[in-house]
């Protein structure tokens, strides 16, 4: 299994997984035709792609959704409490699954675990993505860490986290209070402290690479979330810094 980003950060997320002749989508917060000039750079079949799988309704997060699902006719995986907030967004889609929370799907090679975060949507959830026996964690629009959440994604070969904001860049910020209260809340997204506390309590042992995403461009800056990863993260582990504009490298998880 392998997987990159295709641009994170609030103005647009889509992390792409990959397993020989197959591959999903997490979150579409790119446009179309952004996607398939990221993937024609880099020489991708977009026609791999079996399915999108949406986190939540945040605009970020499916803005592309539709024409993607509609271009490539490929079915759009979401709970039913995204897809009711989704609303007009998700009309028209190629296909519409819903999932619950409870329940892994199974789609070509992946099995996809939806796992309950604390946000304020609907019905959010991100998902752990499994493939020959390899794990991979996407967590990010989360407020807090939860135990579930510890539990979930104690142990992995390779995760992408939240690093949104440095709260003190955010309370400096001209953000309004009530957006500052909103970011930085149990509901909100998860700070830089809080994603190197989480981090300082899992299992390295089978990890690969770790990719910091979601970093807001106002309220953050790369330079200080690689040194909360030197601080936590094992040299053993490949780490990355994802941003808005950057189609990543592959991550490749081998066995
Ligand atoms: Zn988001
Ligand atoms: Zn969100």
């Amino acid at each position: 299994m392998r997987f990159a980003t295709m641009g994170s950060g609030s103005k647009g997320n889509a992390t792409l997984v990959d397993e020989n002749d197959s591959a999903l989508l997490v979150d579409c917060g790119l446009s179309y035709s952004r996607v398939r000039s990221l993937a024609s750079e880099r020489n991708y079949d977009l026609d791999k792609l079996d399915g999108i799988f949406v986190t939540h309704e945040h605009s970020d997060h499916i803005g592309g959704v539709k024409n993607l699902s509609r271009g490539l006719k490929i079915p759009v995986y979401a709970t039913s409490g995204t897809i009711a907030a989704s609303g007009n967004r998700f009309d028209d889609v190629y296909e519409l699954k819903e999932i619950g929370l409870d329940k892994n799907i199974t789609l070509g090679p992946f099995e996809i675990t939806p796992v309950i975060v604390p946000h304020d949507a609907q019905e959010p959830c991100q998902f752990i993505i499994t493939a020959r026996f390899k794990r991979l964690g996407i967590l990010t629009d989360l407020g807090h860490v939860t135990a579930y959440v510890r539990k979930m994604y104690g142990t992995l070969d390779a995760l992408v986290i939240e690093f949104n904001h440095d709260l003190d860049m955010l309370q400096a910020s001209d953000y309004r209070q009530i957006l500052q209260r909103r970011i930085s809340g149990p509901y909100g997204h998860l700070s830089n402290d809080q994603a190197e506390e989480f981090l300082g309590g899992i299992n390295y042992q089978t990890m690969s690479h770790l990719v910091a995403a979601h970093l807001s461009e106002k309220t953050n800056s790369p330079s200080i979330v690689l040194a909360c990863l030197d601080r936590v993260v094992p040299s053993t582990v490949n780490t990355y810094v994802a941003t808005q504009v950057d189609f990543s490298p592959w991550f490749v998880i081998s066995g």
